[in-house]
């Protein structure tokens, strides 16, 4: 499939705003292309057909009325199913949300939509955001548009294989141990996660709050950028949003690395010695470290670092997540939302309901995260987690001390075949180098840099300390356009 015909979200943009196309042209463009190829791809659960008529007919009277219509005039939006959106269904993948409507959008929504953007549908997710592959979905699976015998990642896949099928130049996808920078990875698109606290929760399904954080997926590292300053800032709505206002980083694009301090993290770059570590692929790892010579070669100083504690995040994320999951999925309780299986009393009405509305892997969780909270249990499982926790957290502030930025990749492999991490275990492995930016709450990027295995894409992260988002954008930006010089050298020398 290709995306190569479909205008980026900058260009829709600057299109709609001078009125040399309209957003309704833009959105019909979009809802075809949909309605040809999602049923191979099955990105969507709900394409929002009229609503995103309705919207773009609004932003073609601001524009013909000379009101500035926003920095995202006409741009088709995709949006998780996992934030709410007013009058259009939001199931998480769930069937216990199945018929779920929400009576109000997520501030994130709300924000786009006031910059112009168009909602163009809900995309397929892992049930509750719980899996690396959206083959947790109550609803089936996507597909990859790069390879549609394969995973898309997940648990945003839905999202990211919207933007790589060119169904919409701009997705939003949420992250809590990796599920925006994994399937951007193996759709080859861009993938942010923020800060903790920068773009407002207020709407998003909470999985694990502590962890959780929207962002956006795109085909590039400057309109990731565009995305997140209408994204973010301060969210009264939200008691975890920083207050302070955002300081966008659109205009730091195009700055470069000269100076900046990178480091490769040791433990995540998939070298153990010299030999390849278990669970990465070789292709990955030499991609990787293609990228390091980038930088350098753009004028960074790369070095490689170790930070002990970053290999144990996986064992705590797998404590925490499961431990606050348990108690936010507390509320589905047959009486509030969605499905309802009647019984003989209120216990096991609920325990009907709960049974027949959650699949198996949220169920794990849920009685994995039960345990680790139990009264006799909660020192030696939670307590315990939260203290690797702390730990990393120290550890990734010392050393930021010495660096700007930190590199690794972003997935140990490519995009897998459906069923092949049926095991759990195998499928947590996949989330090992994007956990530890959950856990401390810092930013970090995927960004494609070149191919592995069969072809298929590979990501590069980029992670930073608190609010780094602007050196980070500068980095990946060097790394998009040297992955973008990469490929054309080797087309070159494949046509000679
Ligand atoms: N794959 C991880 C999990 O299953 C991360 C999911 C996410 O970030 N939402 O929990």
């Amino acid at each position: 499939m290709s995306d190569a015909q479909m205008p980026t979200a900058a260009e829709i943009a600057a299109d709609v705003r001078t009125g040399a196309t309209t957003a309704i042209d833009v959105v019909e463009r979009h809802l075809a292309l949909i309605a040809s190829s999602d049923t191979e791809i099955h990105a969507f659960h709900t394409v929002a057909e009229e609503a995103a008529r309705s919207a773009a007919a609004g932003v073609d009277e601001a524009v013909a009325a000379g009101r500035d219509p926003g920095p995202l005039a006409g741009v088709p939006v995709a949006i998780k199913d996992n934030m709410c959106t007013r009058g259009i269904p939001t199931t998480c993948s769930s069937k216990i949300l199945e018929n779920w409507v929400p009576p109000y959008d997520a501030t994130v929504v709300t924000r786009l939509r006031e910059a112009g953007a168009i909602v163009i549908g809900k995309t397929n997710l892992d049930e509750f955001a719980m899996g690396s592959s959206t083959e947790n979905s109550a609803f089936g699976p996507t597909r990859n548009p790069v390879d549609p015998t394969r995973v898309p990642g997940g648990s945003s896949g839905g999202s990211a294989a919207a933007v790589a099928a060119g169904f919409a130049p701009l997705s939003l996808g949420s992250d809590t141990g990796g599920s925006i920078r994994q399937p951007a990875a193996l759709c080859g698109v861009v993938g942010m996660k923020p800060t903790y606290g920068s773009v407002s929760r207020y709407g998003l399904v909470a999985f694990a709050s502590s962890l959780d954080q929207i962002g956006p997926f795109s085909t590039s590292v400057a309109e990731s950028a565009l995305a997140f300053d209408v994204l973010a800032g301060p969210d009264g709505r939200d008691s975890t949003s920083i207050p302070q206002p955002h300081q966008p980083v659109l205009p730091v694009l195009g700055e470069g690395v000269e100076g900046l301090r990178i480091g490769i993290i040791n433990e995540l770059s998939g070298r153990a010695g010299g030999d390849i570590a278990e669970g990465f692929e070789s292709e990955v790892v030499a991609q990787a470290e293609a990228a390091a010579d980038a930088l350098t070669a753009a004028g960074a100083k790369v070095d490689e670092v170790s930070i002990p504690s970053a290999v144990a995040g996986l064992s705590a994320y797998y404590m925490i997540a499961p431990a606050e999951a348990s108690s936010n999925l507390a509320r589905y309780d047959g009486v509030r939302y969605g499905l309802r299986h009647d019984g003989p009393n209120t216990a096991s009405m609920m325990a009907a309901s709960r049974t027949a509305g959650f699949g198996d892997e949220v169920k794990r969780r849920i009685m994995v995260g039960t345990y680790a909270l139990s009264a006799g249990y909660y020192d030696a499982f939670y307590g315990k987690a939260q203290r690797i926790r702390t730990l990393m957290i120290t550890e990734f502030d010392k050393v930021y001390e010495d660096f700007d930025l930190l590199l690794s990749p972003t997935s140990p492999c490519v995009a897998f075949p459906f069923g092949a991490k049926a095991d759990p275990i195998t499928m947590y492995y996949n989330d090992v180098c994007t956990i530890p930016s959950n856990l401390t709450g810092h930013p970090a990027i995927s960004v494609p840099f070149g191919t592995g295995e069969a072809g298929l894409p590979v990501g590069v992260q980029i992670l930073g300390p608190m609010l780094a988002e602007g050196a980070i954008y500068r980095a990946a930006e060097v790394l998009e356009q040297a992955a973008a010089k990469l490929a054309g050298a080797s087309a070159n020398e494949g046509g000679q």
